[in-house]
């Protein structure tokens, strides 16, 4: 058994533990405490990390890899409407998913997310390209297949087609997984809504849900800038008319409303509606940075850790942030909550992130059996709240893996060509 040291051990499963201790085995974690180890495991070689706090790997639960050679090109908006029409027409111009240039960057962006100590990710794709991108990095995930179609009056042929592109890809599983995810109340008809529903009835799926305010207005009256842009991209339906509804009562008709469901964003939902997603056992997954970006405002992450649902976070892509940095999207989180308990956030980053995407066994937690995917974060002298700390904006210099050599030289440039572990 391997045992590692350090100032601060943050298990998430129990209190921080001063001058802890982990004890790792073929790449489990069999044991953990603080300075008072059992008999047998101070006989193991300790490795001493020093002034760090050793946590487990961060969990990434909405980005979509496949966008980002969108790196800065897409400039922050003042509405959702007017970010989406620029990503629209940019996309336009990258036809071939494979291109080379974005074959590299999603390469890039897997080595940076791990680099900042990412260790699984939930990730949204229209052509599957990343999924095998993602196994071949040996990075953990669950990759949602977006299916769009607000004109499909049948949606069968929609979903043979993208059975058809999973199946094709079937053999990274289990390492990374699988399943389909309606893209927004917005973009999806409701035919294609209830044959997603009924096609993988006990798979997770995710949806970006009350993002916008132009979402909301959508549903409860038609029209707006949605109704527009729909019309332009010729993908408008005539015959469909709002539900007046709210985005939560609105998905709920097509029996998404479940503990399978990561309902992205939220900035617009009400107490309310939350406390709904809450009931039903739904993670709701939160991207401040992107918010801010997109026009879409400021997502209010009081509430929604108040209203007692189940919070992960994610970053969304790097059309819409400046990086994948977790750490980031947790002092984002903190700047615009400042009661949250900085121990709430760090739990949303690890092991709801890891619940919600199905890698709860093994990730999420410092924990005997779970795999030891685990980092460190150096911390510097004066810190007495290790996970106040964690919640303040970590940079990549500051984190290593523990089965890597620690601590990193500071000239160490992300990789590019991300390890297994
Ligand atoms: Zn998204």
């Amino acid at each position: 058994m391997i045992v590692h040291r350090a100032a601060w051990v943050v298990p998430i499963a129990g209190p921080v533990m001063r001058d802890g201790w982990v004890g790792v085995e073929a790449g489990r974690i069999v044991a953990s405490g603080s300075s008072t180890a059992p008999a047998g495991v101070e006989a193991a070689p300790p490795f001493d990390h020093g002034a760090c706090a050793i946590l487990p790997a961060l969990v990434n639960a909405h980005t979509h890899l496949e966008l980002s050679y969108m790196r800065g090109l897409v400039p922050p908006a003042t509405s959702f409407d007017a970010w989406v029409r620029a990503l629209i027409s940019l996309r336009a111009k990258y036809p071939d998913p494979l291109a080379a240039d974005i074959i590299q960057a999603i390469r890039h962006a897997i080595g940076e997310a791990r680099a900042a100590g990412t260790g699984v990710i939930g990730d949204i794709t229209n052509t599957l390209v990343s999924a095998r991108m993602l196994h071949d990095a040996g990075m953990p995930a669950h990759v949602f297949h977006e299916v769009l179609g607000f004109r499909v009056a049948d949606g069968t042929q929609t979903l043979a087609a993208a059975r058809r592109r999973i199946d094709a890809v079937r053999e990274i599983e289990p390492g990374v997984r699988m399943s389909l995810a309606p893209h927004a109340p917005y973009s999806v008809s409701p035919a294609l809504f209830l044959s997603i529903a009924g096609e993988m009835p006990d798979a997770i799926t995710s949806i970006h849900l009350g993002e916008s305010p132009e979402e909301v207005h959508f549903l409860l009256h038609g029209g707006g800038p949605i109704q527009s842009a729909l019309e332009s991209l010729g993908a408008w339906n005539p015959d469909w008319t709002p539900p007046r509804c709210g985005p939560v009562e609105y998905i709920e008709k097509f029996g998404l409303l479940s503990e399978r469901l990561l309902a992205v964003h939220g900035v617009q939902l009400s107490y309310r509606e939350l406390a709904q997603l809450a009931s039903a056992g739904a993670t709701l997954v939160t991207c401040p940075r992107s918010n801010r970006w997109v026009g879409a405002g400021s997502p209010p992450v009081d509430q929604f850790y108040a209203s007692g649902v189940r919070v992960a976070i994610g970053t969304d892509s790097l059309a819409s942030v400046e990086d994948l940095n977790l750490f980031s999207e947790m002092a984002q989180i903190r700047a615009l909550g400042a009661d949250i308990p900085a121990r709430a956030i760090v739990e949303s980053a690890t092991r709801i992130g890891a619940e919600a995407l199905g890698f709860g066994e093994d990730y999420g937690t410092i924990e005997p059996g779970k795999r030891a995917a685990l980092i460190a974060v150096r911390v510097p002298d004066g810190v007495d709240d290790v996970e106040e700390y964690l919640v303040s904006g970590i940079r990549p210099a500051d984190i290593g893996w523990l089965n890597e050599p620690w601590p990193p030289p500071e000239s160490r440039a992300p990789s590019p060509e991300p390890r297994r572990h």
